[in-house]
């Protein structure tokens, strides 16, 4: 089994990018955010518990994150992309650590998705999401309030706020982004300031042969 991992600031374009990656070449997505999201709508146990951090904008402990990732991931065959999973040093040893008990993971690229912190900000104040398959729109430009693709119902992410991204910004630079290190030479960077063509392009690039 092939793993992508993704590493980008909050608002970098993880969601947008993974659903590319998920449609055109066939990798399963995990989202942690969804999967902590779907136990807080289901009010579960560890949804209770986590939910006070969600709100704050707060890391979820490795333990849980642990939980609830192995869960999804143990009744997958397919190749997978992983989106908010690892966010620190531990849960990507505990990622080294699935590869070793199962012999079959293999973390095939590391993609950094790099934003400039403004354009962040102004995307998530922006950010409208469609409550039936997720696509992700853009308040601003948008012409209709319903989902082109499903005609879902589209609402902002409670957690959406600046005061949120920038609690989240603080604890990516601090715990997430040494990743990159750890990873060393799989890791390629790509910008998502611009236009979103240029971003699938060196998808593409880097996915090449993969279809
Ligand atoms: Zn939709």
């Amino acid at each position: 089994m092939k793993c992508i991992i993704l590493i980008a600031a909050p608002a970098a374009g993880k969601g947008t990018i993974s659903k590319y990656i998920e449609d055109k070449y066939n990798y399963k997505h995990i989202s942690t955010g969804d999967l902590l999201r779907e136990e807080v709508r289901k009010n579960t146990v560890i949804g209770k518990e986590i939910k006070p951090l969600l709100e704050k904008g707060s890391l979820v402990g490795d333990d849980i994150i642990k939980e609830v990732f192995e869960k999804e991931f143990r009744k997958t065959k397919s190749n997978i992309i992983l989106d908010g999973i690892p966010r620190t040093l531990n849960q990507a040893k505990m990622l080294d650590s699935l590869d070793n008990n199962d012999g079959n993971v293999e973390i095939t690229n590391v993609i950094n998705i790099d934003i400039d912190k403004e354009v962040a900000i102004n995307r998530i104040e922006n950010r409208l999401i469609c409550e039936s398959c997720g696509s992700v729109y853009n308040k601003s430009i948008i012409t209709d309030d319903k989902c082109t693709k499903c005609g879902g119902n589209l609402s902002s992410r409670n957690d959406d706020t600046k005061e949120t991204f920038l609690e989240r910004y603080e604890t990516f630079l601090k715990q997430t982004k040494p990743l990159l290190k750890y990873y060393g030479d799989k890791v390629i960077t790509i910008y998502n300031n611009t236009s979103l063509e240029d971003v699938y392009e060196s998808v593409d690039k880097i996915l090449k042969g993969d279809e």
